[in-house]
């Protein structure tokens, strides 16, 4: 991929946030289910989802887990081939300077590209004219699909099964660098 613009979702594609959430909830509520039994269970992710919505918007829980050092070797190879990168994320605009130093200290490129309170995707995708943008929820995926192409990353804490069965996915942000749009 080159000289393009590529947008991506910060918690559950950069930000490991389904180990987070489940850690605290696993915490406050002392159940047993580990990190990919939690998130297989869609029943049980819908129950807890006021309380996963509050943890994502809790700032608190920004600085908590490091990069994966993968990534930021891949997005700078991904710059060097010309493309330009993005950051789209509902977190709120009060959280920028906690995000923008969690990015600093994880040696990503473009950090001026940060877009907060984004809720919707589609439109500001659409704004910001991205030739691609990843993401780790289906339903977003299908959104912003609508728009340009938009590709679902399989965070860890995804299943075999749900692996298997998603549609637009790539396992690895790596799969950028040889992709041709
Ligand atoms: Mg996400």
């Amino acid at each position: 991929m080159k000289n393009k613009k590529i947008g991506l979702d910060l918690d559950g594609v950069l930000y490991p946030f389904a180990e987070i959430a489940h850690k605290v909830l696993k915490e406050r509520h002392g159940f047993e289910w580990g990190l990919k039994d939690f998130w297989a269970r869609e029943l049980q992710v819908k129950y807890y989802e006021p309380e996963i919505k509050a943890i994502a918007q809790d700032s608190n829980t920004y600085c908590i887990e490091e990069i994966d050092p993968y990534i930021p070797v891949v997005l700078n190879q991904l710059v060097a081939m010309g493309n330009t990168i993005y950051y789209i994320t509902a977190r709120g605009k009060k959280h920028r300077e906690v995000t923008e130093w969690w990015l600093t200290e994880s040696g990503v490129p473009f950090i001026e590209n940060l877009h907060l309170g984004k809720h919707h995707k589609a439109p500001i995708a659409k704004e910001l004219g991205l030739d691609v943008f990843v993401d780790d929820r289906d339903f977003v995926v299908r959104q912003v699909g609508k728009v340009t192409l938009a590709l679902r990353y399989y965070s860890k804490y995804m299943t075999e099964e749900a692996w298997r069965e998603s549609e637009h996915g790539i396992s690895s942000l790596g799969e950028l660098i040889g992709m041709k749009l």
